[in-house]
């Protein structure tokens, strides 16, 4: 049975497209994906030999050959472009997710969706999607033994940018996240802000001008990250 986590991010992957799951690991997802026909056809890429091979072995014991290509080597390098439909990228962290995104430019010609799932840093993400033109249409937070995680979906259509106007707040939070303000949102934020007073506590002592910045910055986030929790 496929996780919550990897479940949001299933629910985003259009019908009938041609997806790519970069980093696949065990390629859990293609696998559901295919098997609930949701898909036609599926790319599982992995750059580690222990994981590739682990996607070939999941694929064959499901008999999924026909379906589903496993291919190694690095990020985007293992599709061209014009191949995949839905990108979906997850259990990395925001900067790998980024640094492959980045990388891969070039591929990216003919994706119309990307649907992300970093474990932390989804700020990054959220930069180089603003960056790149793409729009970030929805977002998703969800928590499955005892982890907190995001799924960011962006489309390559012209839309309207969710954000308005404290918008380094909002590539933080998440545009639509902070709205929704759910109970995971909530928590996730609670356990940011008390990482931070720690921070902010053991900086306290020091006065050196260069912490002094620091400190400066550590607090004007923490009073606007409490003023959402609170608003
Ligand atoms: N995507 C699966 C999931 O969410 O359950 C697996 C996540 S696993 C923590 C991250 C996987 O990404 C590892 O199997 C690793 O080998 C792979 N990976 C890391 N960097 C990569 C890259 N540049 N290109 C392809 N795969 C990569």
């Amino acid at each position: 049975k496929l996780s919550l986590r990897l479940k949001t991010v299933a629910d985003y992957v259009h019908r009938e497209s041609v997806m790519a799951d970069i980093g696949s690991d065990h390629a859990y997802l293609p696998c559901y994906l295919v098997l609930e026909n949701q898909v036609a056809y599926a790319i599982a890429g992995e750059v580690n030999e222990g994981p590739y091979q682990s996607a070939l072995k999941e694929v064959q014991s499901a008999n999924l050959q026909t379906k589903i290509s496993v291919r190694k080597g690095d990020g985007l390098e293992v599709i061209s472009p014009n191949e995949a439909d839905v990108i979906t990228i997850c259990g990395m962290g925001g900067q790998l997710i980024t640094s492959i995104l980045e990388n891969g430019k070039s591929k990216l010609a003919g994706v119309k969706r990307l649907v992300l799932q970093p474990n932390v840093g989804a700020d990054s993400i959220r930069k180089w999607l603003i960056k790149e033109g793409w729009t970030l249409t929805h977002e998703e937070i969800l928590k499955e033994d005892g982890k907190i995680y995001e799924v960011l979906v962006a489309d390559i259509q012209e839309g309207v940018q969710p954000y308005t106007k404290d918008e380094s707040l909002e590539l933080l939070l998440g545009p639509y996240l902070m709205k929704q303000k759910n109970k995971t949102f909530i928590e996730k934020w609670k356990g940011e802000l008390e990482q931070w007073n720690k921070i902010m506590l053991q900086m306290e002592s020091s006065q050196s001008p260069d912490l002094m910045e620091r400190k400066q910055q550590l607090l004007k986030r923490i009073e606007s990250v409490e003023e959402v929790l609170k608003s």
